[in-house]
């Protein structure tokens, strides 16, 4: 069995071109770029809480660290430098090979240098803090929304909460649909060109790790506001849409977690910009909706009309 040390210098010891020293001292030394900002996150992933034990190692990397971007693409920051501290039950090298594999391969994808952490024994633990910078005084906020914003969300919603109802089988989709939403659920795709178009352009934004709903709420909270919520606008994952039925479809994509998309606002007449802005990065947005001077949220039905919270199951989220 291999020690300690000879398990970070086989696995996680790697070049670190942006770091003036990277991994093996007794802390990373880095210097920001003048006129940048640090944006820093960590994010622990615990066995049985967050993944299922058995998951597969690859997927763990790439995840670890994908959760963690995501929360710098939704400050509008760009990845630089990352720390990995694992808590391991044993030093299985067939199992870290592959784990390895997965968090540096989206790491170079990223351009981000693996510049330190910690490895000790222990339940399996996988915590990442992640570092990156942003152009001083422009990080997007969720204090920063306004009344009138339009409310905007990226991608699909609703996947990766219906890939874990599949895996748990609590729900059987048919192969090409269950790769899809498993996909989204193992390896979500931080939306880091996003988040750096949208400098400039948005007022708040969010990452949606815990759902829409309660996401969003964080936003109308720490900004003081409320919203309106237009259903019919929802951007569905395809099997949400076409294996669920209208409740069930709502509140995967309202309350599920897990699919590390971006929600953000902006001033109504940016749309064009928006817009724009997702093309370049190669990721479809969607407008669900906009900000209101006044606290709650409202959820409206195809018509307009306000569909009571209450119908839909939702209305704990509503108390906030
Ligand atoms: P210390 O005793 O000073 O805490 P460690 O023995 O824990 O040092 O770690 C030695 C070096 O390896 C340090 O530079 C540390 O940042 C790095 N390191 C430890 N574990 C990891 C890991 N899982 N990934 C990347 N670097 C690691
Ligand atoms: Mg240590």
């Amino acid at each position: 069995m291999s020690s300690e040390f000879e398990l970070i210098a086989k696995f996680f010891t790697r070049a670190s071109p942006s770091a003036r020293l990277g991994v093996g001292d007794d802390a990373a030394l880095i210097a920001p770029t003048p006129g940048m900002e640090l944006a820093i996150s960590a994010d622990m992933l615990v066995a049985g809480t967050h993944f299922l034990p058995d998951a597969d190692p690859f997927d763990l990397g790439h995840k670890a660290l994908a959760v963690n971007l995501s929360d710098l693409a939704a400050m509008g920051a760009q990845p630089r430098w990352a720390l990995l501290s694992l808590a391991l039950p044993q030093a299985d090298e067939a199992w870290l090979a592959p784990f390895s594999r997965g968090f540096l391969a989206l790491a170079a994808e990223h351009g981000v240098d693996l510049i330190g952490g910690d490895t000790t024994r222990g339940p399996l633990n996988l915590s990442v803090t992640i570092l990156g910078e942003v152009e001083a005084g422009r990080a997007l906020r969720r204090d920063a929304a306004q009344a009138g914003d339009a409310i905007w969300v990226s991608g699909e919603l609703g996947g990766a909460a219906l890939g874990l109802q599949h895996l748990l089988g609590e729900r059987s989709l048919p192969p090409v649909e269950a790769a899809a939403c498993l996909a989204r659920l193992r390896r979500p795709q931080p939306r880091i060109a996003l988040g750096r178009r949208l400098l400039g352009l948005a007022h708040a934004c969010i990452d949606i790790s815990d759902g829409l709903l309660a996401d969003l709420g964080h936003i109308l909270e720490r900004s003081n506001l409320g919203a309106e919520i237009r259903l019919a606008e929802l951007p569905l994952a395809a099997p949400v849409a076409s294996r669920l039925g209208e409740s069930q479809a709502l509140r995967a994509a309202l309350a599920g977690g897990d699919d590390y998309e971006l929600c953000f606002t902006a001033p109504a007449d940016r749309a064009a910009a928006i817009r724009a802005a997702a093309a370049a990065a190669g990721v479809p947005v969607a407008c669900i909706g906009h900000i209101t001077a006044e606290a709650g949220l409202k959820l409206l039905d195809a018509e307009g009309r306000p569909m009571p919270l209450h119908e839909t199951g939702f209305d704990h989220f509503a108390r906030r």
